[in-house]
């Protein structure tokens, strides 16, 4: 039982987390492997078919802890073979979690809130509002049920073979519950996958980068849109309380250890706001600074926005610029546009919304360690 009194939900532990709760209930720590195994490798949820735990244990177990995942509410497939699902939680509130499939790997896209508060002006997410951080089993959840939706593995090869925290919400913003999410994602464990395979996606948190890089090893994308500081606040209005030059500094010192190879900027390519040639060279002098991957994504549509997707035109001129100034530029192709799965297109179903006031955006920016 925790505190409240209600079970414990094992998916809210990472290993050290469930080797602390073993030990709270006098038992050996080493029994978290075992439950971690039976999770994560072999799909169990009840307890007592945990069969090398013992019969005690498991009916101790049985009674003050318990694995409650969230619910898939809808699953849409995408005639490209993008899946889409609507995840459920208690309470009413639901996030999408999108599957896209290529040639030689699958990405999973995985949400961290429901809504966000950072009210991005070109993102559907950030038109919903907020309503609350997911907790850890509901982002791991998002993974487990994932693949068992897929089937985890087809002819030895895995279907996920890459995850990024690229879904509803900002990360950043759920600190303590996505770094335990991530390191089940990680640990051999749990789905055992590398440290370049788990992505973690960020509007520009620059004290969550630097905390982030002291707590786990993961890739860092960073949602830069603009080089410029006024149409960069314009997009994304963060921008204000950590400007351009501050979050290229927090990425520099993101990888300025050998193992962190480099940051992905992503760049959502909007017609007459941020495409004109000029941004082109003025993003390759800013990126010239950082070890790094561009990856400008078209601007997908939705509902009430009065943005417009560059002209293809654009797009390639845009990328021949940066490329042609040294930088590893890649379009993102437009995935599951027919079921709204694409970037930025995810809306989940958000209930309870907080006003989006800025003194309640700024508050919690500012509680964030
Ligand atoms: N909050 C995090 C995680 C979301 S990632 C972040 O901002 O990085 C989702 C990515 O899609 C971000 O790079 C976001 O800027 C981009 N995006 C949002 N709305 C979009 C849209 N309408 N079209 C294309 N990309 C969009």
């Amino acid at each position: 039982m925790n505190s409240a009194g209600a079970r414990v939900n094992l998916l809210d532990l990472d290993e050290v987390g469930l080797r602390a709760f073993f030990e709270s209930i006098d038992e050996k720590p080493f029994r978290a492997q075992q439950v971690l195994k039976w999770i994560y490798h072999h799909a169990q949820t009840d307890v007592a078919a945990m069969t090398d735990l013992g019969i005690a244990l498991r009916e101790k177990l049985s009674l003050i802890a318990e694995i409650k995942l969230p619910e898939i509410i809808q699953e849409h497939r995408s005639s490209d073979g993008t899946v889409k699902w609507l995840i459920g939680f208690k309470g009413g509130n639901a996030v999408e979690t999108v599957y896209i499939p290529e040639p030689k790997r699958g990405t999973l896209c995985v949400s961290s809130q429901v809504g966000c508060a950072l009210n991005c002006s070109f993102c559907a997410t950030g038109a919903q509002g907020f309503a609350r951080n997911l907790t850890t089993a509901e982002i791991i959840g998002q993974v487990w049920l994932a693949a068992k939706a897929l089937g985890h593995e087809r002819n030895g090869q895995r279907r996920i073979t890459n995850i990024v925290m690229m879904g509803m919400g900002e990360p950043l913003l759920n600190f303590d519950a996505v770094v335990p999410a991530m390191s089940l994602m990680r640990n051999d464990l749990g789905f055992g996958f590398a440290a370049k395979r788990v992505t973690l996606s960020t509007a520009g948190l620059v004290p969550g980068i630097y905390r982030l890089r002291e707590t786990i090893d993961v890739a860092l994308a960073v949602s830069l849109h603009s080089p410029v500081d006024d149409v960069r606040t314009e997009l994304v209005p963060l921008n204000r309380k950590y400007p351009i030059a501050e979050l290229m500094q927090a990425c520099r010192d993101y990888v300025s250890e050998k193992h962190k190879r480099s940051v992905t900027f992503e760049y959502t390519l909007i017609d007459g706001v941020n495409d004109h040639p000029q941004h082109a060279r003025k993003l390759v002098k800013l990126l010239r600074t950082v070890p790094s991957k561009l990856n400008l994504i078209p601007f997908n549509p939705f509902p009430g926005t009065q943005y417009r997707c560059s002209s293809q035109d654009r797009i390639a001129e845009f990328q021949e610029i940066v490329m042609r100034g040294g930088l590893i530029a890649t379009v993102r192709k437009t995935r599951g546009e027919d079921i709204n799965a694409a970037c930025g297109q995810l809306v989940g179903k958000v209930k309870d919304r907080t006003k989006r006031s800025e003194r309640i955006k700024l508050k919690m920016i500012e509680t964030t360690p």
